[in-house]
């Protein structure tokens, strides 16, 4: 087990907000793949998917509010654009940061880290 010093209603939104993403942007038949664990030390989770991916210089974007990479893509989605800016927010109230590893056509890995 791992343990993590934060709400558990808000780990189980920041789970929640990650996988709603992962299945949102991962067409039929590809992976995802959700992993808990330690790193430096840090209690993590992330959740990777082998899906659209994210263009690098939106990566900064994606966590303001409201905010859609692809509008007409992710209009037949329904996302609403607020998802990761929550994923962000309750992080950062129990100390945690957010980092995205993505690349077009080949899918995204979002991780949360937690304090120590
Ligand atoms: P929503 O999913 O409701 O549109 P989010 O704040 O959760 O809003 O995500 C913002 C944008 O970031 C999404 O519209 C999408 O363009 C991009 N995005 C988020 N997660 C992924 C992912 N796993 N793969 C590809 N793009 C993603």
């Amino acid at each position: 087990p791992v343990w993590v010093a934060a709400q558990a209603q808000h780990v189980s939104q920041i789970l929640w907000n990650l996988l709603d993403n992962a299945v949102k942007f991962t067409p039929d038949g590809g992976n995802i793949a959700v992993e808990v664990g330690r790193q430096e030390g840090k209690p993590f989770l992330s959740v990777k998917d082998s899906g659209v991916g994210i263009p690098e210089a939106e990566i900064d974007n994606i966590f303001e509010r409201f905010y859609r990479v692809d509008k007409s893509r992710d209009r037949k989605t329904g996302g609403s654009g607020l998802g990761l800016a929550i994923v962000k927010r309750l992080v950062e109230l129990s100390g945690g940061f957010v980092q995205v590893e993505s690349r077009v056509g080949q899918g995204s890995t979002f991780t949360v880290v937690w304090p120590k």
